[in-house]
C-alpha cells in the first residue's frame, strides 16, 4: 500500500518470566482498515494489544504509530487519545452519569469545553443507541448497555485507532448482538480498528484483514475468505470448535 502505515508493529517478542508469549509479531494498520485477531486463549492477543496502547512493554522490536516508535516517540497522554481501547468489561465509571463517562475524557484530558463535550456526547449516545439515558447511573445499565457507553467514551476522544479486545465476551448470549451492531457503526465511520473476537460470522464481515494468533506467533494472516479457507491445521481445528 502507498500511503504510510498508521500503526505499524515490527518483530515484537515479549517475555512474561520464562513464558515467551510473543514471538516476533508483525503487521500494520492503514488508515481505516479494520483488522480482526483471532486465536486460542493465551496466544497473547490481549498482549499484543496491550502492548500498542503501552499498557505493557515488550522485549523485542518496535511498534510505531505515525512513523514514530510509541514508547519513546509520543507523550503517554497523546498516545491515549489518538489509539482509544474498548476492553472485555470494567470500561465505565459505575460511580458516573452515561453522560458523565462520555465527557470525561475529553473534559479533563483534552481540555474540550463541557458544553462542545456534551453535544458531541449525546451525538454518540445517539449512535450507541442510548439517546434519552444520559442521566442514567453507568451501574444500572446492563453489560450490553454498558459496553455501549464504553464504545461512545472511547469515540469520544475522536481516536484514529480503536483497539477492541473481546468486547462481547463478558455478555449475556441476548446482549451480544447490540453490542456488535453499535460497532459497526463504529467502523462505517471510518476509524480504522483491530478486534480481537471470538465472534466468527462478525469478524468476516467488519473486517478487511484477519489475524490467526497460535501460541506467540501469527500463524495466519489474511482477507476473510483466505483465513476461513486456510488449510492451516490450527486453523481448521480453532474454527471447528466454532462450527459445532
Ligand atoms: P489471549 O488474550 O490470547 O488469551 P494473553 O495475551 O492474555 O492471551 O496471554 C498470553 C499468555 O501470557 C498467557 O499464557 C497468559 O497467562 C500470560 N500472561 C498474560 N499476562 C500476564 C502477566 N501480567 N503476567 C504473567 N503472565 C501473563
Ligand atoms: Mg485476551
Amino acid at each position: 500500500m502507498a500511503e504510510e502505515a498508521i500503526l505499524s508493529v515490527k518483530n515484537i517478542s515479549k517475555c512474561f518470566g520464562d513464558l515467551e508469549v510473543l514471538k516476533g509479531i508483525s503487521f500494520d494498520i492503514h488508515k481505516g482498515e479494520k483488522i480482526a485477531i483471532l486465536g486460542p486463549s493465551g496466544s497473547g492477543k490481549s498482549t499484543i494489544l496491550r502492548c500498542i496502547n503501552q499498557l505493557e512493554t515488550y522485549d523485542r522490536g518496535e511498534i510505531d504509530y505515525m512513523g514514530k516508535p510509541v514508547n519513546s516517540g509520543h507523550a503517554l497522554h497523546e498516545l491515549r487519545q489518538h489509539i482509544g481501547m474498548v476492553f472485555q468489561r470494567f470500561n465505565v465509571f459505575t460511580h458516573m452519569s452515561v453522560l458523565q463517562n462520555v465527557i470525561e475524557a475529553p473534559v479533563h484530558v483534552k481540555k474540550v469545553s463541557k458544553q462542545e463535550a456534551v453535544v458531541q456526547a449525546k451525538e454518540l449516545l445517539k449512535m450507541v443507541g442510548l439517546e434519552g439515558r444520559e442521566d442514567a447511573m453507568a451501574k444500572n445499565l446492563s453489560g450490553g448497555q454498558q459496553q455501549r457507553v464504553a464504545i461512545a467514551r472511547a469515540m469520544a476522544m475522536n481516536p484514529e485507532v480503536i483497539l477492541f479486545d473481546e468486547p462481547t465476551s463478558a455478555l449475556d448470549p441476548e446482549l451480544v448482538g447490540e453490542v456488535l451492531n453499535v460497532i459497526r457503526k463504529v467502523a462505517a465511520e471510518g476509524v480504522s480498528m483491530v478486534i480481537v473476537t471470538h465472534e466468527m460470522n462478525f469478524a468476516r464481515d467488519i473486517s478487511d484483514r484477519i489475524i490467526f494468533m497460535d501460541k506467540g506467533v501469527i500463524a495466519v494472516e489474511g482477507t476473510p475468505e483466505e483465513v476461513f479457507d486456510s488449510s492451516n491445521e490450527r486453523m481448521k481445528e480453532f474454527l471447528g470448535k466454532f462450527n459445532d
